[in-house]
C-alpha cells in the first residue's frame, strides 16, 4: 500500500492517522504530545512532533499543549543533532493542497539535513537591499 492509498483509507472511515496512535509507533511521549517516525519519511530518521488532541492550526494549542509540543521538538532536534549536522523543523498551515499538507493533524517535522544537495543553493537565493527589506516589513505589518 502506498501513502496515498492509505491515507484515502484512514480518511473514508472518518479517521485521523495521528489521534490514537499505535503503541509501537510512539518513540517517547509526555502529557500532551508525541514524537513518531514519520510514515512517509522525506530521508532516514525523519520524526513528527505531534499534538495529543486533534487540532489544525498553531492558534488553537493550549499553554500547556505548546509546552509539551516545544519541549518534544527540541528534545526531537537534540537527540537528531547527535547523529547530524543539522535538522530542519518543517511545520505547514491553511489549506492542505496549498501548503501540501497531506493530514490535518497538526504535527512538525523533523528533518535531517546532511548537507545541501547544490552547495551553489545559497548564493542562488534572492536577496533583498534594506530598501526592499523595511519596504517588506511594512507591508507584512499590515497584517496584523
Ligand atoms: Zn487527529
Amino acid at each position: 500500500m502506498n501513502y496515498i492509498s492509505f491515507l484515502r483509507k484512514f480518511m473514508k472511515k472518518g479517521a485521523c492517522p495521528f489521534c490514537d496512535p499505535e503503541r509501537d509507533f510512539v518513540i517517547t511521549e509526555n502529557n500532551y504530545a508525541y514524537i513518531t517516525p514519520a510514515r512517509a519519511p522525506y530521508m532516514k530518521d525523519h520524526l513528527l512532533v505531534i499534538p495529543k488532541r486533534h487540532i489544525t492550526d498553531l492558534g488553537k494549542l493550549r499553554k500547556n499543549e505548546k509546552n509539551c509540543l516545544f519541549d518534544l521538538i527540541v528534545s526531537g532536534m537534540n537527540v537528531l543533532r547527535k547523529k547530524y549536522p543539522a535538522v530542519e523543523v518543517d511545520y505547514k498551515e491553511g489549506d492542505m493542497k496549498i501548503s501540501k499538507k497531506s493530514v490535518p493533524h497538526l504535527h512538525f517535522h523533523l528533518i535531517p539535513k546532511r548537507k545541501w544537495s547544490n552547495p551553489n543553493e545559497t548564493s542562488l537565493r534572492k536577496f533583498l537591499s534594506e530598501e526592499d527589506l523595511v519596504s517588506e516589513a511594512k507591508k507584512i505589518s499590515r497584517l496584523w
